[in-house]
């Protein structure tokens, strides 16, 4: 079976786990809506992941920070000077293209040892013209100069002058984390190492085509903020490699699909820099971020806000500003590689082809479908269903055969699917079958809650 980004795409729409967003006007670039079975699925695998890193993690505490922050933080961050991307135009067709991408593209086809990132404007300049190097849309070389074009999304506040009241919609979510470090210390009594942790949306006005929901301009961030000392700063880096890798092969992807990639380019306050990567269908693909950011972050918050990020050890009476630690994933990106991971098209032995998402039960959208085996049963399926719903969310379905239903919730990937039929009348008992193996048991209505949930637990 191929696995094809078409294919996840296409039982996206169709299930209702992604829409292209604004799709009745013809959608806009690089923009999902997530559907009812992909909300679900978005949740539960927000929930895996707060579990993971705040619930079972030591010393760690959540915030949720506000979308809008004071503009001074972005100039405080760097955002403000240096977050754009070098942007060229074909003069022949207008499209606008990522010079980097430009170059690294043509250097790979040619065997050419380049890195992109690391050559300034002008070497990509020089590169592109030495090479004549072709636009990807139209075949001309024919360039404007590079030129930078800042990342942030700029929106004003209130109704007076814009140039006064502008404000951004936050490119990351860190920041959220740091201007809070006194605030979660000091309401936590927090003892270094601590983490913070926060989930929420951050904007970015990139012009790079999007690969499905890879890559986005309004996205979701999962991230984890390790407050410690610069001497364990290294420690904490390689055991947050391990913590965030084994985050994803506990949701079931395979370790094949998984490698490390050390950064070329550091920032210039970075320590060290990491990726795990995802082999998604369009190729080895960035998925999450470790990096060991030096006291940098705090340090530059208490030079441009005046307030002290001193932190002072009680016991050996050492002051010190805290270094950070940080792991940080995409909750869309981390969605789409585990869409690609669980799908599947399997041969049956009556010769029927089923399509399958073996999706790990925590992440999946409905936890148990319930299907009277005839209409004339809804009454007691009904009954079930409510008992059920208290404690997951469930799946109805009486229409159609018994085989087309269970094909309907192997598609979105519903671990169980609970079958009422004429003997559930007479004992109380009902047929549950299981989406992987199909193997199919029989159990008591009062035994359902206990068996599902132990099932669903990450
Ligand atoms: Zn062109």
């Amino acid at each position: 079976m191929e696995k094809t980004l078409d294919k996840i795409v296409n039982l996206c729409k169709n299930r209702g786990i992604i829409f292209a967003g604004s799709e009745i006007y013809g959608g806009m670039g690089n923009t999902w809506d997530y559907g009812p079975v992909g909300v679900e699925i978005k949740n539960n695998i927000k929930r895996a992941w707060w579990k993971r890193f705040v619930q079972e993690n030591d010393n760690t505490f959540g915030i949720d920070a506000a979308i809008l922050m004071n503009p001074r933080v972005w100039e405080a961050s760097g955002h403000v000077s240096s977050f754009s991307d070098p942007l060229i135009d074909c003069k022949a067709c207008k499209k606008r293209l990522r010079a980097d991408n430009v170059v690294e593209d043509y250097a790979k086809k040619h065997n050419i040892d380049v890195v992109a990132d690391l050559m300034t404007n002008e070497q990509m300049q020089d590169f592109i013209s030495e090479h004549k190097v072709k636009c990807p849309y139209c075949g001309n070389s024919d360039f404007t100069s590079i030129r930078q074009f800042g990342l942030m999304f700029e929106t004003s506040r209130g109704v007076t002058d814009e140039n006064q009241n502008k404000i951004y919609l936050r490119p990351e979510t860190a920041q959220g984390e740091f201007v809070n470090f006194l605030n979660v210390q000091r309401t936590t009594r927090a003892k270094v190492p601590f983490g913070i942790a926060q989930i929420g949306k951050a904007f970015r006005n990139e012009i790079t085509p999007g690969n499905f929901t890879f890559r986005t301009i309004e996205f979701e961030q999962m991230e984890h903020q390790l407050f410690c000392k610069a001497s364990d700063g290294a420690k904490f880096y390689e055991l947050y490699k391990q913590k965030a890798r084994q985050f994803l092969l506990d949701l079931g992807i395979n370790p094949e699909h998984l490698r490390y990639h050390d950064h070329d380019k550091l920032a210039h306050y970075a320590l060290s820099a990491c990726d795990i990567e995802y082999l998604y269908p369009m190729g080895w693909k960035e998925l999450n971020g470790i990096h060991n950011r030096s006291d940098f972050d705090l340090s530059q918050h208490q030079k441009f806000s005046g307030k002290s990020m001193m932190y002072t050890d009680q016991i050996t009476n050492e002051s010190y500003i805290p270094n950070v630690v940080e792991n940080s994933i995409g909750a869309d990106r981390l969605a789409l590689a585990i869409l690609c991971e669980a799908y599947d098209e399997e041969e049956l032995a009556d010769g029927e082809t089923r399509t399958v998402l073996h999706l790990h039960p925590a992440i999946s959208a409905y936890k148990v479908a319930v299907l009277p085996l005839q209409k004339s049963l809804s009454e007691k399926a009904n009954e079930v269903l409510a008992s059920l719903k208290k404690y997951f969310m469930c799946a109805y379905d009486e229409a159609g055969s018994i085989g087309k239903r269970y094909r309907r919730q192997d598609e979105i990937g519903t671990p169980f699917c609970v079958t009422i039929d004429f003997d559930t009348l007479e004992d109380d008992t009902v047929t549950i079958r299981m989406r992987d193996s199909m193997e199919q048991i029989r159990i008591k209505i009062s035994d359902l809650v206990d068996y599902i949930n132990k099932a669903i637990v990450f």
